[in-house]
């Protein structure tokens, strides 16, 4: 068997967009199930919108998600040559021809067809029967010239298979000579994707629905170049709810691959979240480890119908689709602690909180902090906003908990500093004598436990919820819950 050869193209223009990933991550699963290539190439040749910084953005973005390939980057502006002598080639072989007209003289043939309701389908050809004499003449005479591919004159069909769609058909009539060299001699991307895809040897085409026009044309391209026809899978597109391209004008940011980054998502996890955007395994499975989606992967059950990207712009409560959200939660809950602690550290060094000494000396109780604490988080940035306290003395407490479980009772001012000094007097701080110490205080003063462990998590930790009280004392450390139980004044607002 051939070897697959794939490949991801995108055209530098801005950050890696969500449709793009995606993209990337169909060609990068089938390139590693079938144990061929992934071939990474830069479509720059729009060089008046390709911009160094989006190439880099693109480069990061396919790192952060793991997607690796295995060529390139390829550069498309460094085959410019190839796509000039494609070109030429079909002109010599007859397949395509020069065409004179001039944007005038189209735009009034368009109008004339459209009065006369011709059902012609774009350019009239009026150029495709030039004699040669009358080419050299008007070359001669200083004209200039776009080159446009000669459709097939008989009514047949061009037709491939399509691994998502089925055969796909289309009469050549329904296809106009369509332009492939532009007036200043730069031939187009749909002849120079073509000439690249041959050159590469790719195998297989896996892009968007909104590809399928190129693709039409594309067919005849590679027929008239005497090059076999790639595989195509034609992968449906992510809308929003209101069934409309999901864009950067539309919905901002959460549209680019960097910002589910800077919001802590995992990576896996995110990847796990694109391909079921327009894939689904068949069975109700919906988390898959690396290996089990290469192995689950295949183009037949990519979704013929457009995907939902499902965020409401106006709900507070998602910043993103739910979605994706909830994917990441569960790999929160589920990874393997020592997958997990690289992740956390980056998002503790972007904030000031990281200390070394959890990569040796407290590396247990480090792991221990994180596997306690990550039960209830969304994102990796929560370890750093929710788990501060972990990881800092200077930390906010919520203004929930805060009213709730310290305002009310003032008296805590006294309490919470007596509690203080019986831990410190403990022969051991332990779970046990923590907690009876607390106990028999919450009886002397013949108030409830909770009055005293509510306010003593939300003095220790900031927040209204989270892994059980003693535990907390324990991973926070006797010096430190001491300190924060004898500063419960500070909460209070200050009295005159
Ligand atoms: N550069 C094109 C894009 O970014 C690639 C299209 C293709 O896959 O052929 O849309």
């Amino acid at each position: 068997m051939t070897e697959t050869r794939l490949r991801f193209p995108p055209s530098p223009t801005g950050y890696l967009h969500i449709g793009g990933a995606r993209t990337a991550l169909y060609n990068w699963l089938y390139a590693r199930k079938t144990g061929g290539k992934l071939i990474l190439r830069i479509e720059d040749t729009d060089t008046e919108r390709s911009t160094q910084g989006s190439i880099q953005g693109i480069l990061d973005g396919l790192e952060w998600l793991g997607i690796d390939w295995d060529e390139g980057p390829y550069f498309q502006t460094d085959f410019s040559h190839e796509h000039i002598a494609a070109a030429q080639r079909l002109l010599n072989e007859g397949n395509a021809y020069k065409c004179f007209c001039t944007q005038e003289e189209l735009k009034a043939k368009r109008e004339a067809a459209m009065a006369a309701k011709q059902d012609q389908v774009g350019y009239d050809r009026t150029c495709r029967h030039l004699t040669p004499e009358q080419v050299a003449e008007k070359e001669s005479a200083g004209l200039s010239y776009v080159v446009r591919f000669k459709v097939p004159d008989s009514d047949g069909i061009l037709a491939y298979e399509d691994k998502v769609l089925g055969r796909i058909e289309r009469r050549y009539s329904e296809t106009e000579d369509f332009v492939i060299v532009r007036s200043n001699g730069k031939p187009l991307y749909l002849l120079c994707n073509v000439v690249d895809d041959i050159r590469d040897r790719i195998t297989h085409i896996v892009r968007g629905q909104d590809h399928m026009t190129n693709t039409a044309r594309q067919v005849l391209l590679y027929e008239a170049l005497g090059a076999p026809l790639p595989v195509f899978a034609h992968m449906p597109l992510t809308l929003d709810l209101k069934k409309a391209k999901i864009s950067k004008r539309s919905h901002g940011e959460i549209v680019a691959v960097h910002f589910y980054r800077e919001h802590g998502f995992i990576p896996w996890a995110f990847c796990n979240f694109l391909v079921l955007l327009g894939w689904s395994p068949g069975d109700d499975r919906e988390i898959f480890s690396r290996e089990e989606l290469i192995e689950a992967f295949t183009l037949e059950r990519i979704n013929r119908s457009n995907s939902i990207f499902n965020y409401r712009k106006d709900d507070p409560k998602f910043f993103t689709d739910p979605k994706a959200i909830s994917i990441n939660e569960q790999y929160l809950r589920a990874m393997d602690l020592d997958e997990l602690a690289p992740l956390v550290q980056e998002v503790l060094e972007r904030e000031g909180l990281w200390n070394d000494a959890y990569l040796d000396g407290r590396r247990e109780w480090f792991l221990h902090t994180i596997d306690m604490i990550r039960d209830r988080f969304h994102t990796l940035n929560d370890f750093a906003s929710l788990g501060r306290a972990y990881f800092s003395d200077e930390f906010t407490v919520e203004e929930k908990p805060l009213k709730k479980n310290v305002l009310k009772h003032p008296d805590l001012k006294e309490w919470l500093p007596t509690l203080a000094e019986r831990y410190m007097a403990l022969p051991e701080f332990t779970l046990e004598s923590a907690e009876q110490a607390a106990r028999e205080l919450a009886e002397e003063l013949d108030i409830k436990p909770g009055i005293i462990i509510n306010a003593m998590r939300t003095v220790v930790t900031g927040q209204l919820a989270g892994p059980s009280m003693f535990d907390i004392l324990m991973t926070i450390g006797r010096n430190k819950v001491v300190s924060r139980l004898r500063a419960v004044a500070n909460l209070f607002p200050e009295e005159n």
